[in-house]
């Protein structure tokens, strides 16, 4: 009975998930142009990559076709990684008027390891301007030490460490901001902070089985 749970899990296809609020939502911080086309053409595009390349594997492995899995094997990590990255996203953002700064035990977590919030704020500004090239800034708790750690991933899935959850991604590609903040990704990211969904993050803490 369990294998056969397994096989059906194994039928299934990734899909782009909805997004939690419309399109227009996040403005004036990201406009409905730059979350549209960041949503259906980009994260789309890593989600149907992971199904061809699923497809790809099915079709070679039952023809018996040697597969090229060095450059497979480097494609399927980059689009699922960016696929799981754009979904938590995607989550952690919320529209302005709702915002609501960090509570309960996240806020408790933050200064534990930072000193205050706004220490927080500076130290993942810096990481999310400095990341070289196309990239993600991440807020990760280590599931081992219950460290709060700022990771740097480059592209989606390089400098990524095993065995920590993420609690908030900010996304700093160029196509994440580019319409809207032309080459400003420090004024991008200061907007951000408007727009952070601190009750998501929360919700990713105490999933973890971190209840400070
Ligand atoms: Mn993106």
């Amino acid at each position: 009975m369990h294998a056969c749970k397994i096989m059906d899990k194994q039928k299934e296809d990734y899909a782009l998930p909805e997004l939690p609020y419309g399109y227009e939502a996040l403005e004036p911080n990201i406009s409905k142009e730059q979350l549209t086309i960041h949503h259906q053409k980009h994260h789309q595009a890593y989600v149907t990559g992971i199904n061809n390349i699923f497809k790809k594997l099915k079709e070679s492995r039952a023809a018996g076709i040697e597969i090229d899995i060095k450059p497979v094997a480097k494609e399927l990590s980059f689009n699922l990684a960016g696929h799981k990255l754009h979904s938590l996203f995607w989550k952690n953002m919320v529209p302005e008027k709702k915002y609501e700064e960090p509570k309960g035990i996240l806020k408790k977590a933050i200064e534990d390891e930072f000193g205050s919030l706004e220490s927080f704020k500076k130290e993942f500004s810096r990481a999310a301007a400095s990341v070289e090239g196309s990239g993600w800034a991440t807020l990760a708790l280590d599931n081992k030490t219950r460290k709060l750690l700022i990771l740097q991933i480059e592209k989606h899935n390089v400098n990524l460490a095993p065995e920590v959850s993420m609690l908030l991604v900010l996304d700093v590609w160029e196509h994440a901001y580019y319409l809207d903040y032309k080459n400003d990704r420090v004024k991008f990211i200061d907007n951000f902070w408007k727009i952070i969904n601190w009750s998501e993050v929360e919700k990713r803490l105490k999933e973890n089985g971190d209840n400070r």
